[in-house]
């Protein structure tokens, strides 16, 4: 009998002691006896869920500050030379025939007509591009930046070959064009899907979709997005927009730029 009742109490108080120093980070130690019997009589139920309720919002204020807070006014989505500018049908370059300061021809990866970009473009272009190579995906260049001159010839080129209704659905008009902020570049990988939706089938193409925001690259025109972005789905167009944006989209699965900034849908421009 002895040595039965002896360690029945010990366990009992260590239930108590646990019991205690859980509670002890949330609620004051008095409300302990009443826990217990609080599984017992319902009437206590609720006066247990108040205590609790009500010492929450206390206890939440030092947690608060944790989430990163993104400043979505950081940068204008008005200035062409912003890296955050939206460009799209309803939402002109202004100046329309905007030229960027800095412009600079990437390196690291094969870019045979020579296209330019902007320089923080280039810088990140490079990393990502090398960090495919190892990753057995070799990125190529089709396109970088184009001037509002360039755009009216290949505009006006697409228009007598399929009409504006259709040129309009993949090709941007002159002083619209994400390619002329010199932040967007079409990538491929030389195969057979350049410049073609198979190209997110591809292996390039999928690591692009899951990897370019590491980079600070949104893939701009995503399937599905046609009635918000006003171009169909273009697995090979990225646009940089710095890595604080691209992961911040990612994360909170904001897949286009419209609908991260609250701007209106753009399916077409205006009459
Ligand atoms: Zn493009």
């Amino acid at each position: 009998m002895k040595d039965s009742s002896l360690p029945n109490i010990v366990p009992l108080l260590a239930a108590g002691l646990l019991l205690l120093s859980g509670c002890a980070a949330e609620i004051p130690p008095a409300p302990n006896p009443t826990a217990s019997s609080a599984s017992a009589s319902p009437t206590a139920t609720p006066t247990q869920t108040a205590t609790e309720t009500s010492a929450a919002p206390d206890a939440q204020p030092p947690a608060a500050p944790q989430p990163p807070a993104f400043d979505a006014a950081k940068f204008s989505i008005d200035d062409p030379s912003s890296l955050w500018v939206v460009s799209n049908k309803l939402r002109p370059l202004n100046p329309i025939s905007f030229e960027p300061a800095d412009l600079a021809t990437p390196s690291g990866l094969p870019n045979p007509q020579g296209h330019t970009l902007r320089t923080p473009a280039v810088e990140a272009l490079a990393t990502m591009a090398a960090d495919a190579a190892a990753a057995g995906i070799n990125l190529s260049i089709t396109s970088g930046y184009r001037s509002y001159n360039t755009q009216v010839g290949l505009y006006n080129g697409y228009v007598s070959r399929d009409g504006s209704a259709l040129a309009d659905t993949y090709s941007a008009r002159p002083g619209h064009s994400e390619h002329q902020t010199g932040l967007a570049v079409d990538l491929t990988d030389g195969g057979g899907c350049t410049l073609d939706t198979c190209f997110a089938g591809t292996a390039a193409g999928q690591w692009l979709a899951a990897n370019a925001p590491t980079y600070g690259f949104v893939l701009r025109y995503p399937e599905g997005k046609q009635g918000i972005t006003g171009f169909m789905f273009e697995p090979w167009h990225f646009r940089f927009v710095g890595a604080e944006l691209s992961q911040h989209m990612a994360t909170t699965g904001t897949s286009t730029l419209e609908e991260f900034f609250g701007l209106p849908a753009a399916p077409d421009y205006a009459p």
